[in-house]
């Protein structure tokens, strides 16, 4: 599809959201039929089993025919024990999927009408959903990969390696032949030997012809297999230029974009990982935004329970 069709396609508007996701209801027909698209399965026993409902303090529960399990619908899953509606939930959901740039906690705190804490809470659990929905993401065939730096600039001497003050990530874009970007990984990892190893095991598979600068930390796609197309160009400007790099180059001028107004850098590196989630879920979507409010619900279903002190904790870098 072609930039412009892709930038003014048709989203999922205001009003059809309303029309779709209005109210408690239809909200909760949603979450079951992205939670058990085959009809009930009992979280208990496994099976498919007859069930009653009933509702308590306004929540949908079911009761397993078989070993009498109750579960409510959204027990089991992200959503569980929350005390708002989940039409809250589910805009919130449309806010993140149908933005251009990430959407701030402080954003969703005035749309929502919720507590600050509440809002970022929310973001954070949808943002994890995000993450594992694109924990699977395999890039192949000829795929640009370069680091990138919060903070950073990339025109005019040193870009900045290992410069204090900036936050590393790594970006990799898989393009047709013609270098036109498809689909994108990205991992908030310094650009040293053993992260990219790790990253191009996680997020690359054969057959992988990996387009970087050159440096010596590539030798990793080599020694994996890859075929490694090497170009030196020094960095500054002339990397910036090259056409060889220009999806990927793109890729992290609209990062810097959609991060740099709605994050600190300090939050950026504690939690870096899930706001480049929230940027690679969006962008490996971006031909079908009607669809991405069911493609986050899905992951959302099939996300455990994310207790505040975990959703709080940083990541490790393996
Ligand atoms: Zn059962």
């Amino acid at each position: 599809m072609p930039m412009n069709r892709v930038q003014f396609q048709k989203g999922l508007s205001m009003p059809e959201f309303l029309e779709l996701y209005g109210t408690e209801q239809q909200c909760e027909q949603a979450v079951i039929a992205a939670r058990w698209p085959r009809g009930f399965v009992c979280p208990a026993c496994g099976v498919m089993q007859s069930r009653t409902s009933f509702r308590r303090e306004g929540r949908l529960y079911w009761q397993c025919g078989g070993c009498q399990h109750q579960c409510s619908v959204i027990s089991g899953t992200v959503f569980e024990a929350t005390k708002l509606p989940l039409t809250r939930w589910f805009l919130a959901m449309q806010l993140l999927t149908q933005a251009k740039n990430n959407v701030s906690a402080l954003e969703l705190t005035r749309q929502l009408g919720v507590s600050y804490r509440t809002a970022w809470l929310i973001k954070h659990k949808l943002l994890q959903g995000m993450h594992l929905a694109e924990a699977d993401r395999k890039l192949t065939g000829r795929v640009e990969v370069d680091d990138a730096y919060l903070g950073g600039e990339r025109s005019g001497g040193k870009r900045g390696r290992g410069s204090e003050n900036k936050i590393p990530f790594i970006v990799a874009v898989q393009t047709t032949e013609e270098g036109r970007p498809h689909l994108a990984c990205l991992a908030a990892r310094p650009f040293t030997h053993d992260a990219v190893k790790t990253f191009i095991a996680t997020s690359m598979g054969l057959p992988l012809t990996v387009v970087s600068d050159g440096l010596g930390c590539f030798t990793v796609a080599a020694s994996m297999g890859a075929v490694h197309d090497r170009e030196i160009t020094g960095g500054g400007k002339a990397s910036v230029l090259n056409e060889k790099f220009k999806a990927v180059n793109t890729l992290i001028g609209n990062i810097k974009t959609a991060l740099t107004g709605t994050y600190h850098a300090v939050k950026f590196a504690k939690y870096g990982y899930r706001y480049l989630a929230e940027v690679q879920f969006r962008f490996n979507r971006r031909y079908d935004m009607r669809a991405m409010l069911g493609c986050l619900l899905k992951a959302l279903v099939a996300t455990p329970r994310q207790p505040e002190s975990g959703i709080r904790v940083a990541e490790v870098h393996r």
